[in-house]
């Protein structure tokens, strides 16, 4: 009953993260740094990459019950993800090997349902602010981690490392819950 969201929909993965994401920074002299304050039409596009937090979520497989269309996350992640640093491991070349990865855009974030609840393009799209952990707020690209938002040690296994038919013993629900509280802030 339950079927890849990934490979069946091509509906999978990846977002605006990695390459630009990765060496986006709030000290970048190209980006003001509340740039994500304008709505999601007004982004750039070095802005738009920037906006993503990082934190690897929308990497894991997810399952779609084909009875009622319910799209329920694992901890599987994709075979090209760097569970360490929650990063693609080869984004520029990522559809050679993953042709169903898709980056999110203007035309798609609104209507991909299954994007988490923390994440950055769906808070802005609902017009809602980033949360502390957010590097673009913190200054920090630990925090999406230290608040226990990110993958990192969260990851159970990898697509190529199970069958099928196991997908469905490895569904958990924390990728499409949002923290309770604010996460783990530090004091
Ligand atoms: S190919 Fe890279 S960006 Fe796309 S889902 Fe896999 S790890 Fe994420
Ligand atoms: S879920 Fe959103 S914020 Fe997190 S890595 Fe994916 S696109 Fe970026």
């Amino acid at each position: 009953m339950a079927r890849d969201t990934r490979a069946k929909t091509g509906s999978a993965v990846e977002p605006a993260k990695s390459v630009a994401a990765s060496k986006a920074s709030p000290k970048d002299k190209a980006l003001d740094q509340d740039f994500w304050r304008k709505p999601l039409e007004e982004l750039t596009k070095p802005e738009w990459e920037a906006l993503c937090d990082g934190c690897g979520r929308c990497c894991l497989v997810k399952l779609e019950d084909e009875d009622n269309g319910r799209i329920y996350f694992t901890d599987i992640a994709c075979k090209l993800f760097d569970a360490g640093t929650c990063q693609c491991k080869d984004y520029k070349n990522r559809r050679k090997s993953v042709p169903d990865c898709v980056s999110l855009s203007m035309a798609n974030v609104r209507k991909i349902a299954w994007l988490p609840p923390t994440c950055a393009y769906r808070l802005r799209a609902e017009g809602r602010d980033l949360e502390w952990w957010h590097y673009l707020v913190s200054g920090s690209r630990q925090t999406v981690h230290t608040a226990g938002i990110s993958c990192k040690g969260r990851v159970g296994a990898f697509e190529d490392d199970l069958p099928f038919d196991d997908y469905p013993s490895r569904i958990v629900r924390w990728p499409g819950n949002a923290p309770k509280g604010k996460g783990r802030k530090p004091e």
